[in-house]
């Protein structure tokens, strides 16, 4: 759906965005992840065709950003960190204004706003004047904004920063509704929020991807690899540090839990190694009694704090 190749921008001397590749499916809920200043409003600004690459071309479907922006943004709706609204309009004349300028069919046009209203909960606030929304719902009028023109994909840069966690939660709801049907990219330091609400998440740092994948595999392999604990009984760390240690691909061993002849440990395996297995055999051919064994996933948080802590 979305093609990226070599996508670079530089604001003066400054590489904000450094040759960054992506490809992305139709149907995906991406999470564009980084620490603030990381490249993450740039990329998304090159996407919509607001901001021209230094470097590098985009792809929409059959387009070219270079040769085809307006197509481009037809099939784009993009809800922009903070949303430019008229404040003294009531949300109902807004979006009919915004459903003129996009040229929605004035015989659709009623029935639009009303499956947006409904769509984004802006039902009971139809006649009050944006400027006196709070946050949360000024948001949902932006989100019924950007999908006037029913657009195939959406943009949403940071949709829930500065919301209270009720706030979060509705607009995440909403989220998840829409992106049964739409490609969404969503660009957030919130790490639960794209735990919650993405199927793929792709960091960033200093400009460059620093992880990509679902937030599963993220989870369980990263550069630093595999971590597995292991329970054991009757057996004592310098036994076990002697055993496994020999195992090709074992970084470190350390024990999190000793008691009598019960021994818990932790073992941090060389990337991309899977050493589950071996493991499981040498353990076998002992007498120690196996309590238990499993592979740990990292939470989204510890995987971005590791990877963008220099920022
Ligand atoms: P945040 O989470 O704080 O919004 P971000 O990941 O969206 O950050 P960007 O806004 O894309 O990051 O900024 C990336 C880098 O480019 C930063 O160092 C920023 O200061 C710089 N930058 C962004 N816009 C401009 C601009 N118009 N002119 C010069 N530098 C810019």
């Amino acid at each position: 759906m979305i093609q990226v190749q070599g996508l670079t921008k530089y604001y003066g001397d400054l590489c904000a965005v450094d040759h960054i590749s992506l490809d992305i499916q139709r149907g995906e809920i991406l999470g564009l992840l980084g620490p603030n200043g990381a490249g993450k409003t740039t990329v998304l600004r090159m996407l919509t065709g607001y901001l021209r690459p230094t470097e590098g071309t985009i792809r929409v479907k059959d387009y070219a950003i270079d040769k085809n922006p307006l197509e481009i943004k037809r099939l784009i709706g993009y809800l922009p960190e903070s949303a430019p609204l008229y404040r003294d309009m009531l949300v109902y004349d807004y979006l009919g204004y915004v459903a003129d300028i996009r040229e929605i069919d004035k015989n659709r046009k009623f029935t639009k706003i009303r499956k947006l209203a409904e769509l984004c909960g802006l039902n009971e606030v139809m006649h009050q004047p944006i400027g006196e929304l709070s946050k949360g719902y000024n948001q949902r009028v932006g989100l019924a904004h950007a999908m006037m023109n029913d657009p195939e994909i959406l943009i949403l840069d940071e949709p829930t920063s500065g919301l209270d966690p009720n706030q979060i939660a509705e607009i995440r709801e909403i989220i998840r509704r829409i992106g049964k049907e739409k490609t969404i990219i969503i660009s957030t330091h919130i790490l639960s929020e794209a735990e919650a609400a993405c199927n793929r998440v792709v960091i960033i740092n200093r400009g460059t991807i620093v992880a990509d994948g679902s937030t599963e595999t993220l989870g369980q392999s990263t550069s630093q690899g595999h971590l597995i604990t292991v329970a054991l009984q009757n057996a004592d760390l310098e036994a076990v540090e002697r055993e496994l240690y020999s195992i090709q691909g074992i970084e470190d061993i350390s024990a999190l839990d000793e008691q009598g002849d019960s021994l818990e440990v932790r073992i941090t395996c060389r990337y991309p190694e899977d050493l589950r297995g071996e493991i499981y055999k040498r353990i076998k051919q002992t007498n120690w009694v196996l309590m238990e064994f499993h592979q740990e996933t990292r939470s989204l948080e510890t995987i971005f704090r590791s990877l963008t802590k220099e920022a």
